[in-house]
């Protein structure tokens, strides 16, 4: 934002707040900027029947000095502005007034302003030159496209809110399908039939056989993209991958999210609710390949009978991680156990990073219904599991909650960016089917009641309040806007001379 430029500019650069300075026009908030003052000498001007040589040699300055001003593209000094105003017999208080002198100027005014902005000089069009032979009718068109695309770029550009209102919906739409969805486990199922799949965990062979299936060759690279998981060569039908042990990630479900985006018909994402639609449908994918829908219900239907179902026997029996297994359980275990349940997955100082709930558990949320990032109760399992002696044990306990009694298991899960726990529970009257329900454990948890353990203890409170002053470790990933570029967060430039790079090559 340009302000008029007054008699005397000095400012000190090292300085956050502005020195107390006596001209007015600089000190107002609302100050008018070059191009409104521009258009208000402009019209003033026309109105008082004079042309631009005319005033401009009578305040003595050149017809094109005059012309700069009037088009917004020279700031004027103030002691140029009270000439004009004498001159055109107008008080100063006029031409330094913010509303644009009428209509027509305040669409011209707009017009500039959005072709000045970087965003529409990144598109290499050419500017409308804003003139008086510019009919009024594409002048309100050109501005309204504008300013509508400036509404587009700001809905797909996901601020923080945004961010959080996505996340609230799609965990909304999760759970009114109890975290089922039958297409994908369709599709799986397909591809499964498809390799002749003969039941059983499924190896790094058989995603071999399901991306041949598809027409596509997984190959490893040891120099993938740094902002990449996996990047698919859509011309050369290869997936790459990073070498096995490069990342922790299972290269099966690398590979299989991978194949997951081709098998759903995923289109670049057109703003952050898709994004995280995808990511959550490929993970969906992925697992339903890993642990196929009917043997995994077989195995769990079992387990129900002999009231011994455990996240940990469906980790070992399908070669998954914990929390796979535990994701996976909550797919299935509404759908066809009737039993609703809870996930959560929250960092050491009880943040939620993922949460998912059919069971009526409240998880803490924002005014926009968002819980990621959010602090879960102290006396929650999943936080008393960091309490226990041995972290290495599966922890079970019963929580009495505002909305009834939990048992809940948690694991604790050690990755290179701290502690995590991964808790699944479920209410009281279906924990006879969960294996370590005899646990003694027990906890009341009264949150959101500041007192449960939001709000420290009275003496405590008494003897630091006001005393303190934290500087917070900020949660980037939970906050974070939705990167540019067409790939959430990935770098394009890196991404296609990596592809040039193994094309030429020939893997
Ligand atoms: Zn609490």
């Amino acid at each position: 934002m340009t302000s008029v430029t007054s008699a005397s500019p000095e400012r000190d650069p090292g300085r956050l707040t502005r020195p107390r300075a006596k001209q007015a026009v600089k000190e107002t908030a609302d100050a008018p900027d070059a191009l409104t003052v521009g258009r208000r000498v402009r019209h003033v001007r026309q109105e008082a029947g004079r042309t631009l040589g005319d005033v401009a040699e009578a305040v003595g300055m050149s017809t094109s000095a005059l012309s700069l001003i009037e088009n917004g593209k020279r700031e004027p000094r103030l002691s140029v502005i009270s000439a004009l105003a004498a001159e055109l017999d107008t008080p100063l208080s006029d031409l330094l007034s913010t509303a644009p002198p009428s209509r027509r100027a305040a669409l011209e005014i707009r017009l500039e302003r959005a072709q000045r902005l970087p965003s529409y000089e990144a598109l290499g069009l050419p500017r409308v030159k804003v003139s008086p032979r510019l009919p009024t009718e594409a002048l309100e068109a050109l501005v309204g496209m504008h300013e509508a695309m400036a509404s587009a770029r700001a809905d797909s550009a996901a601020t923080p809110e945004h961010a959080r209102r996505a996340n609230a919906q799609l965990r909304e739409r999760m759970r009114a399908a109890d975290n089922y969805f039958g297409d994908i486990e369709e599709e799986a199922g397909k591809l499964l039939a498809a390799i002749h799949h003969p039941g059983g965990p499924i190896s790094r062979a058989a995603v071999d056989r399901i991306a041949a299936h598809l027409g596509y060759k997984l190959v490893h690279t040891s120099d993938l993209p740094g902002s990449t998981r996996t990047v698919t060569d859509l011309h050369n039908h290869r997936i790459y991958l990073p070498q096995p042990e490069a990342g922790q990630h299972d290269s099966r479900s690398l590979a299989l999210h991978a194949v997951g985006h081709l098998i759903l018909g995923h289109q670049p994402p057109a703003d952050y609710a898709e994004f995280l639609s995808q990511r959550v449908e490929i993970n969906y994918f992925a697992a339903a390949l890993l642990m196929p829908e009917h043997e995994t219900v077989d195995f769990l239907r079992r387990a129900k009978a002999d009231k011994d179902i455990a996240i940990e026997d469906l980790r070992d029996a399908y070669a998954v991680s914990y929390e796979t297994a535990a994701h996976r359980f909550t797919n299935l275990a509404t759908r066809h156990l009737g039993l609703p349940v809870h996930f959560m997955r929250i960092s050491q100082d009880g943040v939620v990073y993922k949460a998912y709930e059919n069971d009526g558990v409240r998880f803490p949320a924002d005014p926009t219904g968002a819980i990621e990032g959010q602090r879960v109760c102290r006396s929650w399992t999943a936080r008393r599991i960091f309490e226990q002696p041995d972290l290495s044990q599966a922890y079970q306990a019963y929580t009495d909650t505002r909305s009834g009694t939990y048992w809940c298991t948690a694991v604790v899960d050690r990755t290179k960016d701290g502690l995590f726990a991964v808790n699944v529970g479920v209410p009281y009257q279906h924990v006879k089917w969960m294996r370590g329900r005899e646990t003694t454990e027990r906890a009341v948890s009264r949150c959101p009641d500041p007192s449960c353990c939001n709000q420290p203890p009275g003496a405590l409170a008494a003897r630091w309040s006001g005393q303190a002053w934290p500087s917070a470790r900020v949660h980037s990933h939970l906050l974070a806007a939705m990167p540019p570029g067409v790939f959430p967060g990935v770098d394009d430039t890196e991404v296609y001379r990596f592809l040039e790079r193994h094309a030429s090559t020939g893997v």
